[in-house]
């Protein structure tokens, strides 16, 4: 019953890693980032809530993702496990999981952080912005996300001090998954 909180920067390779993953282990990957962009595609009141933050790589305010994992965890789907791609990225998203899991008795057994130097980020999120068309990918925006990333979830390194499992996720994704797959096994 894996639980398991994937982190790193963007464009580190979490949202690959934690689909292959989350279809070998048979549990859904939850992904605000996914969650959203489903949202704003469908123009819900939620997608036109978030549309503003996500389109210029500005994190959304902590309540509203808290709120979108917090119903999403107690779904029945995710009582078999999960893998949390890209939440928590703040400390107060981070102790509301806590309090969360607490509540619901499913503690995490891993936290893992994928590491990739910023250039190489921003030439992946670049390739990124040309294959896959996301909006938030173009040049000003990444640095916007860069910039949160560094001011508001890198410091949740220091929150999860000795449990994060660090893994350098520059090589290859199938050999990430190898690497992974066996600090886990
Ligand atoms: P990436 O990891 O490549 O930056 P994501 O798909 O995870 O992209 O997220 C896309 C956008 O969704 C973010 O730039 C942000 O606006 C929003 N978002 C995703 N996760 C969170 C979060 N935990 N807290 C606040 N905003 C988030």
């Amino acid at each position: 019953m894996p639980r398991v909180i994937l982190m790193g920067p963007p464009g580190a390779g979490k949202g690959t890693q934690g689909e292959v993953l989350a279809s070998e282990w048979q549990v859904p990957k939850i992904a605000p980032g996914d969650i959203f962009r489903a949202e704003i595609s469908q123009s819900t009141e939620l997608g036109l809530k978030v549309k503003s933050y996500s389109d210029a790589g500005r994190l959304v305010p902590d309540a509203v993702v808290i709120e979108v994992i917090e119903s999403r965890l107690k779904q029945e789907d995710a009582h078999k496990g999960w893998i949390l791609d890209g939440f928590p990225r703040t400390v107060a998203q981070a102790e509301a999981l806590d309090v969360l899991l607490s509540e619901i008795a499913q503690p995490y057994d891993s936290v893992i952080n994928l590491d990739v130097p910023e250039h190489i980020l921003i030439d992946r999120l670049k390739s990124r912005a040309i294959d896959q068309g996301r909006a938030d990918d173009n040049e000003d925006i990444i640095k916007n996300r860069l910039e949160e990333y560094n001011a508001k979830t890198r410091p949740l390194l220091e929150f999860y001090g000795s449990k994060v499992k660090q893994i350098d996720g520059t090589p290859s994704m199938s050999e990430v998954t190898e690497t992974i797959k066996k600090l886990l096994a």
